[in-house]
């Protein structure tokens, strides 16, 4: 398909007169979008779409600011105040991009195109349909990982979208009416509110203190009869919550739960669930035991969506865990389709792989050894283009890149071989790290995307990026950085934890002040900042609501 139709039609003829159409106006390449999370409306909003025929993708016409969702599922925000309609931003640009409610059923990368389907209730006629592309932007996210738990799927309750939130809110009140109900014996009224949260992630964590919060300042004057009944516990299978944070967060946390009395049971893994009871093994003594539970939510990390799975198949990267992309965001094995965010991971290149073509590329005058004068400016390249070199400057503390150059007794060399080179550089592939999957991650890959989007013939001469190591050309078309701002943790109680670039910690009340100006301020759009903090106050006045 590519170049046009008209082709076909009459090569030789008419060509000397008039020229084909595709001459004068040649056909915008075709980019297709999945998803319309952070991601995908991150690449949108960069974009510059007169460049392009751009079509998107995705079963939910709307964006959901996902770090608000624990606040959804007590009411404390409200669903409608955290979403903003995909044809909202997407209308804004200066092209015009077109949008399908349907999900991607699958990828066929070798044809170029994708099938999707509408699952709106009631379609008169087939949903089916499929779209052709040059460039594919996967972006559809990722699942909630049951780690094939028995049960979990037909008891748990995950948080993980707008529904999902919805879905606990009016969990949570039936459990309590449930409770309150003649019928009810004392040990029914504590099984229906005994609420489990497994997994002491973020997620996790912040559910669990939200449920508390609303439990306690507003539910137990409502139901005072079952006020001393309610219990929450929180199961990890690490040995402490929040590990992912700085020490100083996590057993602060586990602290603070502690004392408003959440029961956090860290080294337990869950063996199975069904409506009544939750089964689960403790680590350190192998015991199991079960307990009744009114409603649990799983929130243990996440897994690759089954469509994403059949095109990793396609593509031979069947035994990869998460669809590989290379630094530039292009997914590997595969022309034209790029993925961010939690679909997809960097497959961050090793230095000791390249160093051959490296020292090659160093070495202007072919002597076989580097001056100092090579080195540093080799070192230039090497920073932008691996960034697990500048992690490992920054964790060994290295200002002036001559303790690299200096031989391993610390004294001044002349020249270095590739044998010196490759020792000075062998460490820090030990740095490579895997990003997190965040809205953060996300957003910043959707932005650096679009950018390279924005440079057409950038893309479609290196649509790739450079595949290997040639000196200071890549500088027009640098690799992915990813740029870390820091990360929350609400605790519950006007309290959250922050952790900041610069292993700066900061915890308490002010803390839940900078949270809510930064949670305002990333809002996508007026109306959402408007809604939400209305919301909050709201919150403040009147308390949240309880019906159902
Ligand atoms: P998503 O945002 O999940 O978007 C995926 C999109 O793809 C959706 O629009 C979906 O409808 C669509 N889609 C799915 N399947 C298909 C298909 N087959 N075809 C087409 N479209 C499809 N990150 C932070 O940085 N800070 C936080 O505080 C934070 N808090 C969080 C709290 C919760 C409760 C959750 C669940 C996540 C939180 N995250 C946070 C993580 C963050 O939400 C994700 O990392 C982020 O959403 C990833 O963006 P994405 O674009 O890859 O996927
Ligand atoms: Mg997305
Ligand atoms: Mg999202
Ligand atoms: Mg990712
Ligand atoms: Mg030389």
């Amino acid at each position: 398909l590519s170049g046009g139709g008209v082709v076909a039609l009459s090569e030789s003829q008419s060509e000397a007169q008039h020229p084909k159409i595709e001459d004068r106006e040649p056909r915008k390449k075709k980019v297709v979008v999945l998803g319309t999370g952070w991601g995908a409306t991150s690449f949108l909003k960069g974009l510059d779409a007169s460049l392009y025929d751009v079509q998107v993708v995705s079963p939910r016409n709307y964006f959901a600011f996902t770090p608000l969702l624990p606040s959804v599922t007590c009411g404390t925000v409200e669903a409608r105040s955290i979403v903003e309609p995909v044809r909202n931003i997407i209308k804004k640009t200066n092209g015009e991009i077109k949008f399908w409610e349907a999900e991607c059923i699958k990828i066929d990368a070798a044809d170029k195109k994708v099938l999707c389907r509408c699952n709106i209730e009631n379609l008169v006629g087939s949903g089916e349909f499929s779209l052709d592309y040059d460039f594919l932007v996967v972006a559809v996210g990722a699942q909630v990982n049951t780690f094939n738990t028995p049960g979990v799927k037909e008891n748990c309750h995950f948080l993980k979208d707008v529904e999902d939130a919805q879905k606990i809110r009016l969990s949570v009140i039936d459990c309590l009416e449930k409770a309150v109900l003649p019928s009810q014996s004392e040990e029914e009224q504590r099984s229906n509110l005994h609420f489990v949260v497994v997994g002491g992630g973020p997620t996790g964590v912040e559910f669990a203190a939200e449920l508390h919060d609303y439990i306690q300042e507003d539910l137990i004057k409502l139901y005072p009869s079952v006020k001393d009944k309610v219990k929450i516990t929180l199961i990890q299978s690490g040995d402490h919550i929040l590990n992912m944070f700085d020490e100083r967060i996590s057993s602060f946390a586990e602290q603070k739960f502690t004392r408003d009395g959440i029961e956090v049971q860290t080294g337990c893994r869950v063996l199975s669930v069904n409506d009544q009871e939750i089964t689960m093994k403790v680590k350190s003594t192998g015991s199991v035991c079960s307990v009744p539970h009114g409603l649990i939510v799983w929130s243990t990390g996440i897994c690759t969506v089954p469509v994403i799975r059949d095109f990793m198949q396609e593509i031979g990267q069947a035994k990869r865990h998460v669809l590989a992309t290379n630094e530039w965001l292009r997914v590997e094995g595969c022309e034209n389709v790029y993925a961010i965010g939690d679909c997809s991971s960097i497959n961050q290149r090793k230095i000791k792989d390249d160093i051959i073509d490296i020292f090659k590329a160093a070495d202007k005058n072919n002597s076989g050894t580097l001056t100092i004068e090579e080195f540093q400016e080799v070192m230039d390249d090497i920073i932008v283009r691996y960034p697990q070199v500048e992690y490992y400057l920054k964790k060994k503390n290295i200002l002036d890149l001559r303790v690299l150059w200096n031989d391993p007794q610390g004294n001044e060399r002349e020249e270095i071989d590739i044998e010196g080179f490759k020792l000075a550089l062998s460490l820090a592939d030990s740095q490579v790290k895997s990003l997190p999957a965040t809205a953060q991650v996300a957003a910043q890959q959707g932005a650096y995307l679009a950018n390279c989007f924005n440079r057409i013939d950038h893309i479609e001469e290196h649509p790739e990026g450079p595949r290997r190591f040639t000196g200071s050309g890549h500088h027009n078309f640098r690799p992915f950085r990813y740029k870390h701002f820091g990360q929350f943790a609400p605790l519950g109680g006007e309290q959250a934890a922050a952790e900041l670039p610069g292993d700066w910690v900061s915890i308490g009340h002010s803390t839940q002040w900078l949270w809510y100006s930064v949670y305002a301020s990333k809002q996508v759009s007026w109306r959402t900042r408007y809604l939400v903090v209305s919301d909050w106050t709201r919150r403040f006045i009147f308390g949240r609501d309880s019906s159902r």
